[in-house]
């Protein structure tokens, strides 16, 4: 099925509504690498994109050689454990 093709019933399937340019830069960038913890500076490659509303960084540090996929997450909830 694509994304345009009619539902069940005939009627036009309801496509996404358009993403705002100012919604998918929200929040911070990868800056530094995962790997060695260097900064991510202009020699870096470094690529942001979307699966839906989660934000991706596809990123290769000229530090250590390490590539890597950084996947924003939501907010955590979790306990603390008794001391
Ligand atoms: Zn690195």
């Amino acid at each position: 099925m694509t994304a345009n093709a009619p539902g069940a019933d005939g009627a036009p399937a309801e496509l996404p509504p358009p993403r705002r340019h100012a919604d998918s830069h929200a929040g911070p960038q990868v800056r530094y690498c995962p790997f060695c913890g260097r900064d991510l500076a202009v020699d870096a490659f470094l690529q942001e994109y979307w699966t839906g509303s989660t934000r991706n960084f596809h990123l290769w540090c000229p530090n250590c050689a390490a590539v890597a996929e950084v996947v924003t997450g939501g907010d955590v909830v979790s306990h603390e454990p008794a001391h």
